[in-house]
Order: structure tokens, then sequence, then C-alpha cells
């Protein structure tokens, strides 16, 4: 058997979004800004894109900026408002827990004279309203907070986070990394409140280098990136009618029939969770009320992360230690870190992520083959 279970790094591309990529790449090649008929038709591909993803999330079409990851959505958000606003005020407002497209940034901002201030996280791996609070300055422009957390899953209250900023001042851009909460966690965009939003495509079932900013009607950046009037002017480069559909393509299929996909997850989470911890030495990290279903967190005390990783793919299992974008640097995990945890629990972290495709026989496999690793894989640990 082969169990993926490493899909907060990317997931496996839906059928129907290859099906809709081939029809594209075989017909549609002109390009959209043409104005002949068959860069028309191109056009109309994203113009149709936009449309469905807007009645699948309702927003409006105006609000979608395409880009090539979640990664540029986050630093086009970041410094598209530290430039804008910059005479306004140079205080922003993070947490200590997000991702490294949002904490680089920060940090580039920080030697450009900018302050930074990072919430922590406390054991329920959320930040505190309080905290956030007693943040904001007269000089704040700027909040990015992320709606579920890539290794340990947590949900931040964004709904409520947004009413204590806005009512504060209004004018503070509030910004939220949601590639790990859309087609993962219920909610709808405009319930949040949020001036901008980030979302990508490889994590939902679509192909990596697409993703859109979510940017509120009426709110104001300057882009990241110049050249042709594309998207009107909000980030130039000729668009990619193939990546348009195939992203609301990919948001389509995650979205149907969502809360029994949910439910299925839910059910899998909590049985995966409550036999891990029938395990000796083995403590669930994530064991939060407010967490993404699709994340659980585990320590194997006494076996460092990266021996259990490839112990676990020589199995055909394919996990991550924390998240895969730090797993192969030999750093330990901020984010564990900014939860407590002691070095013994983060040095043998295992990140499983799942989607409502995973079965119960997969995860029994898995449970089957750590009943059987950890033993042998024990007896190497230096006492
Ligand atoms: N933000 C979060 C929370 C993520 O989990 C990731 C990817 O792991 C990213 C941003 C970056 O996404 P992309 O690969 O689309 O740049």
């Amino acid at each position: 058997m082969e169990v993926y279970f490493d899909n907060a790094a990317t997931t496996k591309v839906y059928e129907e979004v290859v099906e809709t990529i081939n029809d594209v790449l075989k017909e549609e090649f002109a390009n959209p800004s043409s104005v002949h008929i068959k860069g028309v038709r191109a056009e109309n591909i994203i113009k149709n894109a936009k449309e469905n993803i807007a009645n699948l999330l309702k927003i409006k079409t105006s609000e979608i900026i395409f880009t090539s990851c979640a990664t540029e959505s986050n630093n086009m958000a970041i410094f598209g408002t530290a430039n804008l606003k910059k005479r306004a005020g140079r205080h922003i407002i993070t947490t200590k827990i997000e991702h490294p497209s949002v904490l680089l940034p920060m940090k580039r901002l920080e030697e450009e004279g900018f302050e930074v201030t990072y919430l922590d996280v406390y054991k329920d791996g959320k930040i505190s309203l309080v905290d956030l609070k007693n943040a904001i300055r007269k000089d704040t422009i700027f909040v990015s907070i992320m709606l579920v957390n890539n290794e340990i899953g947590s949900i931040q209250p964004i709904k409520e986070a947004v009413s204590i900023v806005k009512n504060e001042n209004k004018d503070i851009y509030f910004h939220t990394d949601a590639v790990q909460g859309l087609g993962k966690i219920p909610f709808k965009i405009g319930d949040l409140g949020v001036d901008m939003l980030t979302t990508s495509a490889h994590k939902i079932g679509g192909i990596k280098g697409v993703g859109f900013l979510y940017i509120k009607n009426g709110v104001n950046i300057s882009p990241l990136i110049l050249g042709g009037s594309q998207q009107a002017s909000k980030r130039a480069g000729t668009e990619s009618p193939i990546n348009a559909a195939s992203l609301s393509k990919c948001m389509e299929v995650s979205l149907k029939d969502f809360d029994e996909k949910n439910k299925h997850l839910e059910k899998l989470r909590t049985y995966f969770i409550e036999e891990l911890k029938k395990l000796d030495d083995v403590y669930i990290n994530n064991d939060f009320v407010d967490v993404s279903k699709s994340i659980v967190s585990a320590s194997f005390i006494g076996v460092r992360s990266e021996v259990m990783l490839h112990a676990l793919s020589e199995k055909n299992i394919y996990v991550s230690a924390g998240s895969a974008c730090s797993s192969n640097k030999k750093k330990e995990s901020y984010v564990l870190n900014a939860l407590g945890l002691s070095k013994n629990h983060i040095e043998s972290a295992i990140r499983f992520s799942l989607t409502c495709e995973n079965t119960f026989d997969e995860v029994n496999y898995v449970i089957d083959t750590l009943k059987e690793l950890l033993p042998f894989l024990r007896q190497f640990v230096r006492k």
C-alpha cells in the first residue's frame, strides 16, 4: 500500500483539473490581450474562471488577482501595503507562526525601518485577542494573521481579530494567509471581513504555479510587478488561461459536497489520533478545539523526525517533519517552539496531512507500520 499523508505540502492534481488543462492547452493558446477572435476566446476563459471563482466564494470578480503562488500573494499584500502606507505609519503586526513567505518579507521591512510586532501563540495554537488589541499603535498600518497554520493546523479567530483592528482604526489593512484554509475548513471570505486573503491552487488539487490574492474592492495597494496593464495594472504579466481555468476547476471540485467530505475527514482524524495515543511515548501536538481536520502533528519521543520520515518513506508512507518548506533544513521548527513544546517533542515531530480522499485502511496501515517501526528505531536512541 502507498499512503500520501503530505497534503499540506501539496496535493495530487484532480482528474477534472487535468482534463480542463488538456482542453485549454490544445485549443486556446492565444494571448488573452490580443484583439483577434482567438485572443477574445482566451480572454473569455479567464473571465469565466473568475466568474466561477467569484460565485463559489461569494466575492466579486474585480476582487480576484491571479498570481503565481501564495508566496507571491503574501509578498504582494505585505510590500504593496507597506509601499503605499509608509507615510501614514511604519508599524505592522503579525504572528510568530506565519509561513516564511510572510516572515521573511517582514524581516526585509524591518531592515528598511519598519517595526514589526510578532504575536505569541498559546497552548491552543492561537493568538490572544487581548495581545492583538494591546499591540495596535497609532502608526500601525497593517496586520497579517494566517487563518490556518501549516504545521499545527490551528485556526485563528480572524473575524474577531478584524473587528478589533477595525474598531481601533479602520484604515489598518488586514490580510490573512488562507492557503491551508480555503477548501479545507468551512468559512466565507465575506464573513471574515478581511481586506486581503491569500490562496494557492496546489494545496487543493490544482497545479503548482497559480493562486490568487483577494483584494476587497476599495482597498488599494501599490503593485509589486510592473509592466503591461493586465489585471487592471495590479499585477502585470500575460495572463494564463490554463492557470485561471485550472484554479477555478480545483476550487469547484474541492468545494463540492464540502460538508460531507469534511465529516469524513473529521472522523478519520479522530480515529487516527485515538490510535496514535495508544502507542508508547507518542504525543499529539495539536489536539486543539479550533483546528484543521487535515493536520495531525505527533511526536515520537526518542526517534528524530528525519529518521522516522525516511523509515516511513521506505514503507511507502509519505509525510513531513514540520512543514515541507523547512524540513530539508536542519533547523528546529519555530512553530512548535512558539507552542512551547520541549526539545524532545520538537526533534521528534512528524506532520501527517490528510484529505477527505484518504481512507481508514490507510490510517490502519500507518498505525501498523508505526507499531512495527517504533521499537526498532528506538533501539538506536543514545541514552
Ligand atoms: N502559506 C502557507 C500557510 C503555506 O502552507 C504555503 C505552502 O506551504 C505557502 C504560504 C506558500 O505557498 P506556495 O507554494 O503557493 O507559494
